[in-house]
């Protein structure tokens, strides 16, 4: 147990471009909380763009921990937890929804008004809410390595879009950005029997995709560029069933309708800054039926379907992973990830 006093290592976030690993008082279980030993942290895209910016609107302000994809050990339960106990292994998301809330008690706690986000995975240990332990923490499965549980939460982002998309076998869906994140659609996409295109920038991530279950990589500078080109593409130049938006650009987002074909379906998956504006055709929507969906997040029924589809094999996040580093090595691996140095996900292992 640990006792007053103590302290640990930890990523904090001073401002832009400004990580430093420092010494940090250790956290304490209150009532209904657990602390963990971090076994395995995960870098994302959030994480680079936080990074870059210095902060988060909704979830960080400097000085501040962070880091929200974890496995770890259970290393302290507060007061009244009985579901964990001292030595669990364990995975968690970086959320908790109310479950009280109008949004919640339709089922959408993605919506959720108050929403309780975790951060701080990038440290020894981690304090996890009472909320949170309560719902969306999760016994890590047999086999299932630490970091490899990590990737639950963007892989519960994915199946909550991929639900509301509904792809059938057969169709062709596009998707529209190359990151991890697209390319565990790719895998979940494939597992489906869905035929599976996406666009890229250059063409070094080709093999990586195809391993994920990328049928047709099609390469062009911009989304624009390559408009007609990328069109051709698609089943009988008609455009595709579906059209993942997942780079959270305005180009992408103002050309995923344009790439979909009459009755076909765009999600809009990678969310774009909040004063970005793009132009839609309306008329083309409506005659041609070109349905636009949205997906935000997840819900802890989606955290533990990806915690399913890890542990089954169906999703193998490990291709996407850089090698691992310790926690010294994050603000340089942090650099390397906004140069596009590094385009996979690095696992911190802390100690
Ligand atoms: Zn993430
Ligand atoms: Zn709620």
């Amino acid at each position: 147990m640990s006792g007053v006093g103590e302290t640990m290592r930890a990523a904090v976030l001073r401002g832009r471009e400004d990580v430093v690993i420092e010494t940090v008082p250790a956290p304490h279980a209150g009532p209904g909380e657990v602390v963990l030993r971090v076994r395995a942290a995960l870098t994302c895209g959030t994480d680079a763009k936080v990074f870059r910016r210095g902060s988060h609107a909704k979830m960080l302000q400097p000085p501040c921990l962070f880091g929200h994809e974890y496995a770890g050990v259970v290393y302290e339960v507060g007061e009244g937890v009985t579901k964990f106990a001292v030595g669990d292994e364990v995975v968690g998301a970086n959320s908790a929804p109310c479950g009280a809330c109008d949004p919640c008690r339709r089922g959408r706690e993605s919506l959720c008004d108050d929403l309780l986000f975790v951060n701080g995975a990038f440290a020894e240990r981690l304090l996890l809410p009472a909320r949170l332990v309560e719902r969306n923490l999760y016994l890590r499965p047999a086999g299932l390595e630490p970091a490899a549980a990590a990737a639950v939460e963007p892989v519960a982002c994915v199946l909550k879009g991929v639900e509301l998309v509904a792809p059938e076998a057969r169709e062709t869906v596009l998707l529209l950005g190359s990151g991890s994140i697209a390319l565990f659609f790719a895998s979940e996409l494939r597992s489906r029997g869905v035929d599976v295109a996406l666009l890229a920038r250059c063409a070094d991530v080709e093999p990586l995709a195809r391993r994920m279950g990328v049928g047709d990589v099609i390469v062009a500078e911009s989304v624009t560029d390559g408009f007609d080109a990328i069109r051709a593409r698609s089943p009988g130049g008609r455009g595709f069933d579906v059209v993942v938006e997942a780079a959270g650009a305005a180009e992408t987002t103002e050309a995923a309708p344009r790439l979909a074909r009459k009755g076909g379906r765009v999600l809009l998956f990678g969310g774009c800054a909040s004063d970005v504006r793009v132009t839609i055709d309306p008329a083309r929507l409506h005659y041609e039926e070109i349905q636009i969906l949205s997906s935000f997040h997840h819900t802890p029924r989606h955290v533990k379907a990806a915690l399913d589809a890890l542990a089954g094999g169906r999703i193998d996040p490990r291709p996407v992973m850089e090698s691992p580093v310790g926690l010294d090595a994050l603000p340089s691996a942090l650099r390397r990830m906004i140069t596009r140095e590094l385009r996979g996900k690095v696992p911190v292992i802390p100690l």
